[in-house]
């Protein structure tokens, strides 16, 4: 990617010529993080007025729509944070969040009021350790899930501190990592890298986040080659997006990119309420009948389970069938505890 940078505002992007009038585009920027690595610029069409890989990543006037049942925290990690930088939601795992930045800034994210520049930061020394002493103090806790964020822009000798510190938990033995690099940041998959992932000697497993099979290119391919190589079992999350992976082919496809690559598919999420994204939301009935395109299709080893984070920090459903239509548009879900809870909330 030889001397190119990445893009972090919008005169970048319209001296790259990724976007006509920059104008309308400010307000957007100075509510939402920026950031467009040099691997996805070469990925974008600035031909097609429709490219999904431009819908991603390049802002759009739509994001300052706001609707009613948007919030700003959709998935509800400020409901079960006891301490900065951990999520405790479920009994056997919490989420370890190190660091609020990206190496790109997803249009649709679900943390976008969290992550950026004028996000919530980094841990301090301090509050990592208080995050580090929770984990050691709860012996339930089976898996540690780093997310953020994305926590392999971290330096490997801070990634290798980190998983140093967990390697001294016995009731740890499993860490996940969820991750964006391996498609928009390739290049940083190294040796160093991958020791300082595999550090603490548990099981690790790392969430490679793609949504459309156009991210599958040499690099990103040889990145995952050498994170399977290297020791990490992979796992796919991709996120249902209108525009993006909204039809059969494009889906299975992608689930198929996955496979080929050793990733095993596991999370195709229903889009967060999260602000300014209705533009990228499809309906669960829409949903399930993609996902329900997939089967007999694609191989059995494609197929992945359709969730829904249920607004309000209520944890995850698997909607693929098990979500009620109540017809309208209005669904009933329920979550691990048995709860019911409307979708979209009323
Ligand atoms: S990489 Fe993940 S956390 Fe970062 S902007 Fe994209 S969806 Fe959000």
């Amino acid at each position: 990617m030889g001397g190119i940078l990445s893009m972090k505002t919008v005169k970048d992007l319209v001296q790259a010529g990724l976007v006509n009038d920059g104008a309308g585009l400010e307000a957007v920027a100075q509510k939402y993080a920026v950031g467009i690595t040099p691997a996805v610029v070469a990925l974008i069409d600035r031909d097609d007025p429709n490219d999904p890989m431009a819908r991603q990543f390049v802002p759009s006037a739509a994001e300052l729509v706001q609707m009613p049942d948007e919030r700003v925290d959709p998935i509800g990690d400020l409901t079960h944070s006891p301490v900065e930088g951990i999520v405790h939601r479920y009994p056997d795992r919490v989420l370890l969040k190190a660091v609020h930045v990206c190496p790109v800034y997803c249009r649709f994210c679900f943390r976008r009021e969290m992550v950026g520049p004028q996000g919530l930061g980094t841990l301090t020394p301090g509050q990592m350790d208080a995050a580090v002493d929770y984990i050691a103090s709860h012996s339930e806790i089976w898996e540690v899930i780093l997310t953020g964020g994305d926590p392999l822009v971290l330096s490997p000798r801070r990634l290798r501190d980190m998983m140093v510190r967990l390697a001294g938990i016995e009731h740890i033995k499993i860490v996940r990592f969820h991750t964006r690099v391996p498609v928009v940041e390739p290049e940083r998959v190294d040796a160093a890298m991958i020791d300082a992932l595999t550090a603490s000697g548990k099981t690790t497993y790392l969430a490679v986040h793609a949504n459309h099979p156009r991210e599958f290119t040499p690099e990103a391919r040889a990145a995952m080659a050498r994170m399977h190589a290297g020791g990490l079992a992979l796992i796919s999350q991709s996120v249902l997006l209108k525009g993006v992976n909204d039809d059969v082919e494009t889906l299975a496809a992608l689930m198929q990119r996955f496979v080929e690559n050793r990733v095993q598919p596991y999370y195709l999420h229903h889009p967060d309420l999260a602000p300014g994204t209705s533009h990228f939301r499809v309906s669960i009935a829409d949903g399930q009948a993609l996902v329900a395109g997939l089967r007999g299709r694609i191989s059995g080893l494609c197929q992945p389970t359709y969730v829904l984070d249920i607004p309000g920090g209520h944890g995850k459903a698997d909607i693929r069938t098990a979500a009620i239509s109540g017809g309208d548009g209005c669904f009933t879900v329920r979550d691990w505890q048995g709860g019911e809870h409307a979708y979209p909330p009323k």
